[in-house]
């Protein structure tokens, strides 16, 4: 499937109300390179904030209670780092998550990133 299909069926499915997600959660741009969720079928959408960066899929209660991947947001980094975004990755989110598909391993946990204060 290529880019545009893939990110048309994506659209589709969020108006069908498949993904537990608000609205804030948007198709990344490289959907193409996103595993699908093991779980719900769904590739992931993302929300980045703040305070971290987030995925949302079909998998969770609702909205506000539902599962997600997570990596530390560029504003954290630039914090740490005293204004430098130099050890910001982009692709950490989208790394985090294809492990976690294809292993199961959770990379960045949410808590150990707020232990860490990079939440
Ligand atoms: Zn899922």
């Amino acid at each position: 499937m290529n880019r545009e299909s893939i990110i048309r069926k994506v659209k589709l499915n969020m108006s069908l109300g498949k993904y537990k997600a608000i609205s804030s959660y948007k198709v990344p741009d490289d959907v193409e390179e996103w595993d699908v969720c093991n779980t719900c079928g769904l590739r992931p959408i993302v929300w980045e904030f703040n305070n971290g960066r987030s995925t949302a899929c079909g998998c969770g209660k609702n909205e506000y209670n539902h599962f997600s991947i997570y990596a530390e947001s560029i504003m954290s980094v630039v914090k740490r780092n005293n204004g430098s975004a130099m050890e910001y990755n982009s692709n950490d989110l989208k790394t985090n998550w294809n492990v976690y598909q294809r292993t199961g391993i959770t990379i960045c946990d949410r808590n150990r990133l707020i232990e860490d204060g990079k939440w």
